[in-house]
């Protein structure tokens, strides 16, 4: 079984850290993701990403539950839903999420989208102060915050986020927004990481995973690892969970990272955080 290493968190200063390699598992329903979850941890995962939005919360705690492992030693984060912004509606939306997940607390509370129009991110991010305060979550984070959303929170808020979890891909390494996280201490972590999938069957990729007998999964999976990124593939297929951990026993080269920053196109596979407003 591969292990891997978990990364500091650094803002909220309470010595936790967060399995760098993680399953994502937007998409599957209640009894996919189950399955999934189940399997995952079984072959050696520790980090699960869910989100309200994703509807399978409660397939998400059934097969943490199948699994039978000590819930210290997992790493379970879910997202506030879009519809769910604002002070009262936010602990509400916790609470739901939490009794789904059938857990007494998550590792790391999200919020999914600032949803610049809505403009309530700010009172909602003070709601999560409230739940972090009263123990119900390990850490509080952002998701899709760029760095305007966070300088607000900045100088509005008291508890800086302790990750940021953004589109981070081959075609989109959104160097900006990383290199704004890694100035405040705050962790990137990669959502569609494979680009969601686009990056399969790409003549670079398939050279560089050819020259190291890796696939091309797994060379984009190294990338993010050698970029300190948290990362969050998602599968439902055993061997692909099993071959998306094993990245750890080899590495890039300036030829192949020169061959991955040619295929930035700037284009998302996901929305423009800028823009969506739910
Ligand atoms: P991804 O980049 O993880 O790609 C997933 C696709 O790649 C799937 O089709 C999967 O079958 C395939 N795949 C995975 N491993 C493979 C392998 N080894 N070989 C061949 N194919 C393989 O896409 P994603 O699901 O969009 O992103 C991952 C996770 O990021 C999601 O599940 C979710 O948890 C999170 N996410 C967050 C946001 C957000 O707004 N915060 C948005 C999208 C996704």
């Amino acid at each position: 079984m591969t292990t891997q290493p978990s990364i500091p968190l650094l803002t909220q200063n309470n010595g936790l850290s967060i399995p760098q390699i993680g399953l994502g598992i937007y998409g599957p329903d209640d009894s996919g993701s189950a399955d999934a979850v189940a399997t995952a941890i079984e072959v050696g995962y520790r980090g699960i990403d869910t989100a309200a939005l994703y509807q399978n919360e409660s397939g998400v705690g059934e097969g943490i539950r199948r699994a039978g492992i000590a819930r210290e030693k997992l790493y379970v984060t879910t997202k506030l839903d879009g519809d769910r912004h604002g002070y009262d509606a936010a602990q509400r939306a916790f609470d739901t999420s939490l009794s789904k997940l059938g857990l007494d607390y998550v590792d790391l509370y999200l919020i999914h989208w600032p949803l610049p129009g809505v403009d309530m991110y700010v009172e909602t991010w003070k709601a999560f102060e409230k739940i972090l305060a009263d123990g119900r979550t390990r850490s509080i984070g952002v998701s899709n915050f760029q760095p305007a959303h966070l300088e607000r929170l900045f100088d509005e808020t008291t508890v800086k986020p302790v990750l940021n979890q953004i589109e981070l891909h081959p075609g989109l390494p959104n160097m900006a927004v990383r290199e704004f996280n890694t100035a405040h201490g705050i962790l990137t972590e990669a959502w569609s990481p494979l680009g969601r999938g686009r990056v399969f069957g790409n003549p670079t990729l398939e050279k560089i995973a050819t020259k190291h007998g890796k696939s091309i999964a797994q060379v984009v999976i190294r990338w993010h690892v050698e970029q300190d990124n948290v990362v969050i593939p998602k599968s439902v297929t055993r061997a692909r969970l099993v071959e998306n951990l094993d990245v750890y026993d080899f590495a890039l080269d300036a030829e192949d990272l020169a061959g991955i920053a040619s295929l930035e196109n700037g284009v998302r596979t996901g929305d423009d955080p800028d823009l969506y407003n739910g």
